[in-house]
């Protein structure tokens, strides 16, 4: 047996354990070694049983004297009780509900068990405590899996108890311990301090303290972070091999497109776009993600880039992530670049205007319709993030030149993670709104104050504007906990209601993700005022007034006229998601609203929410977020397929740096890693199982 023996191979585990192993990513015995707990229960305080103390949580050893099990006629409940001796006096145990202990442990054997002092009519006893048996003599507490020490508690999935894993994987640590060989070169791993991977191995899950534990760790948190920035810093390297267009800056054109425009451009807005202008003049291929808040106005620094390329003699794919958004983009920049004769195309999975045009915008029908651009030099991808260099090599007729890339995004990047899941991309940030937008007035909304919410509501749209109401979800999602006080609304029944009882004078529409494009766009549409006209008055033009929806509105939808952002269940957002949702109004000259309704009456819940009254940064937001909730639950702690611990380091600054300086260390040393072979081949491994999007 070593490593890579798949579990089915492992003695004691089953068919039914095997599923369940799998359902976790556990295929081999490596996994299972590598499956780390999540926490560990402090059971070290080993006392005589005369000392036990009510209310406090002991380890006790001793003798048997006797165990019988009875069932309570009232609760219909399985009691085993058993008096358990040692030099010091005897204690009373009490199981609750674990019927099969009476053919486990018998009257005789010395066990080891680890509980919670509780008293009974003034008696005390050890409330279902942890037990292992032990021998009667030369047994020792590092012998111990389940009581008497630090005692590793794994994440819970439906099955497989913390007990039967640590049942398992016990004696493989034991017999395997010295096939796991250390990737991290020497010197790296002398400087940051950090546990050789043996001892480091058997003290994650079998700690001898509080502190080794730590430290072991930070050694593994230390070393997926280290292949992370290796990775990224690898794929930087990779990029600046390829050949891309040389732009050259025309200062007049963009003098002139600045002079053009209806606003003056924000010191951020400039500082980005000539960021971007001075990568384009490179023979390199740019890799440059612009971040910044919804409204920032990104669609005009990239038009302006576009403008450029197009002048220079190449062309420019410029993709969205839904028809509705590639239309919208379509329109804008039209409108931005009407004065400059240039031929604009749409492609969505539907139309075709122009195929051939200068700057072709569409859906992700541009990368599936296998075109081949001729002169293609700038792909512009909107809110996703990475587009690697074989998909932009897939876009182009010559693969001699990639095109340079450009990725806008109103999700803000915490610094952490520009620096390691982003680290291969260069960062343009827009960090201010244009002048003159009015602040959006916050608030969270309790119960009692719905009806008063409402009213304000209906003034509004009486008085010409529109509203978004946001419900969580249709469906619960995976791997979303419920909690049980949260009511969570389904869109059509929050549609029902506010259609039928609230708002029944209104015209009220819905949107949801699992309805078809066509009707999608066509309630869009409707919302989106035909007329054009945001002042025209109640009952003209428009036919939905308020519209009810997931949250599929998050990205890049426009509708200036709308002035209130009403959100069910704001405790299940994040605070990004909901300063995102907020952005959707605030677009006009007119005072904007958004109203954040919640049934929680939880203090913590409370001031989380809170924290979207004081901030207006996106940015701000998302590091607090990130502080508050972890990486885990704000991305899904599968996304990335980056394990548990190094999700959770995300958001440790320091720790990242140091593992970015360390990776560029030995990059430098060795490019290839031919020094290292072992990092080597673990990084092979980590990038399969990885996918940083
Ligand atoms: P986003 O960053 O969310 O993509 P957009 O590019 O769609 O933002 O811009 C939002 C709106 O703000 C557009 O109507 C755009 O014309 C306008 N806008 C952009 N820059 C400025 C500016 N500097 N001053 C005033 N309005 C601007
Ligand atoms: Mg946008």
């Amino acid at each position: 047996m070593n490593l890579s023996t798949p579990i089915e191979e492992i003695p004691r585990i089953g068919p039914a354990y095997q599923k369940k192993l799998k359902k976790l990513g556990i295929k081999t015995v490596g996994d299972l070694l590598y499956h780390f707990p999540h926490r560990y229960e402090d059971f070290s305080n080993l006392v005589p049983v005369s000392e036990a103390k009510l209310g406090e949580i002991i380890s006790i050893q001793g003798k048997i004297l006797e165990i019988e099990s009875t069932r309570t006629w009232k609760k219909r409940m399985i009691l085993t009780q058993a008096l358990v001796q040692d030099n010091s006096g005897a204690i009373k145990v009490i199981w609750f509900n674990q019927p099969y202990l009476i053919n486990v442990l018998k009257s005789g054997d010395s066990v080891s068990l680890s509980g919670k002092v509780a008293s009974r009519k003034g008696d005390i006893y050890l409330s279902s405590p942890a037990y292992e048996k032990i021998s009667d003599f030369g047994f020792q507490i590092s012998n111990l899996s389940h009581t008497a020490r630090l005692v590793p508690v794994y994440p819970e999935t439906e099955g497989l108890s913390s007990r039967w894993l640590r049942f398992i994987t016990r004696p493989l640590l034991t017999k395997l311990k010295k096939e796991i060989q250390e990737s991290l070169p020497e010197k790296i791993r002398l400087k940051y301090q950090l546990l050789p991977v043996q001892k480091a191995i058997w003290q994650i899950h079998f700690p001898d303290s509080l502190k080794l534990a730590k430290a072991a760790q930070e050694r593994f948190a230390f070393e997926n972070l280290f292949l992370i920035e290796l990775l990224v810093l690898k794929e930087r390297q990779k990029l600046q091999r390829e050949k891309a267009k040389i732009i050259p800056l025309n200062l007049e054109l963009v003098k002139d497109f600045v002079k053009k425009l209806p606003f003056k451009l924000t010191d951020s807005q400039k500082k980005s776009a000539w960021q971007i202008l001075k990568d384009l003049e490179k023979p390199r291929p740019m890799n440059r993600l612009l971040e910044g808040d919804v409204g920032s106005g990104k669609t005009v620094v990239a038009a302006m880039a576009s403008l450029n390329v197009i002048k220079t003699g190449y062309r420019v794919a410029f993709m969205a992530p839904t028809e509705i958004l590639a239309k919208q983009h379509f329109k804008t920049i039209s409108n931005l670049l009407k004065d400059f004769n240039l031929k604009i195309g749409l492609l969505t999975g539907k139309e075709k205007i122009k195929k051939d045009a200068d700057i072709l915008i569409g859906t992700h029908a541009l990368i599936q319709d296998k075109i081949k651009f001729k002169n293609l030099a700038l792909v512009i991808v909107d809110e996703q993030h990475r587009f690697g260099v074989e998909q932009r090599a897939k876009l182009v007729q010559n693969r001699a030149f990639i095109p340079h890339l450009l990725s806008m995004t109103a999700t803000p990047i915490p610094r952490t993670l520009a620096l390691t899941i982003y680290g291969d991309l260069d960062l343009s940030l827009i960090t201010e709104l244009p002048r003159g937008r009015k602040k959006i007035i916050t608030k969270v909304v309790p119960p009692e104050k719905r009806r008063l919410a409402y009213d304000f509501i209906r003034k509004q749209v009486k008085s010409g504007r529109q509203v978004f109401v946001i419900c969580p979800r249709i469906e619960p999602a995976e791997n979303q906990t419920t909690t049980s006080w949260a009511e969570v609304k389904a869109v059509k029944e929050e549609y029902e209601k506010l259609s039928k009882k609230i708002f029944p004078d209104l015209r009220v529409g819905m949107l949801h993700g699992k309805m078809k494009t066509e009707e999608k766009e066509k309630i869009m549409k409707d919302f989106k005022n035909p007329e054009g006209k945001p002042s025209a008055s109640y009952g003209a033009s428009k036919k939905i007034d308020i519209l009810v929806s997931t949250s599929v509105v998050e990205v890049g939808i426009d509708i200036p006229n709308a002035t209130v952002m009403m959100i069910e269940g704001a405790e299940r957002f994040g605070l990004s998601q909901l300063h995102q949702f907020r952005g959707r109004v605030g677009r006009s000259e007119y005072q904007s609203f958004c109203f954040l309704f919640t049934d929680s009456p939880a203090k913590k819940t409370q001031k989380r929410l809170r924290a979207l009254l004081d901030s207006e940064s996106g940015f701000e937001l998302a590091e607090r977020d990130l502080e508050i909730r972890g990486p885990g639950e704000i991305f899904g702690s599968r996304q990335w397929g980056i394990p548990d611990l190094a999700m959770n380091s995300l958001k440790d600054i320091f720790l990242v740096e140091k593992t970015r300086n360390a990776a560029k260390e030995i990059l430098e040393e060795d490019s290839e890693l031919k020094k290292y072979p072992l990092l080597k081949e673990k990084l092979e491994e980590f990038q399969q199982r990885i996918h940083l999007e």
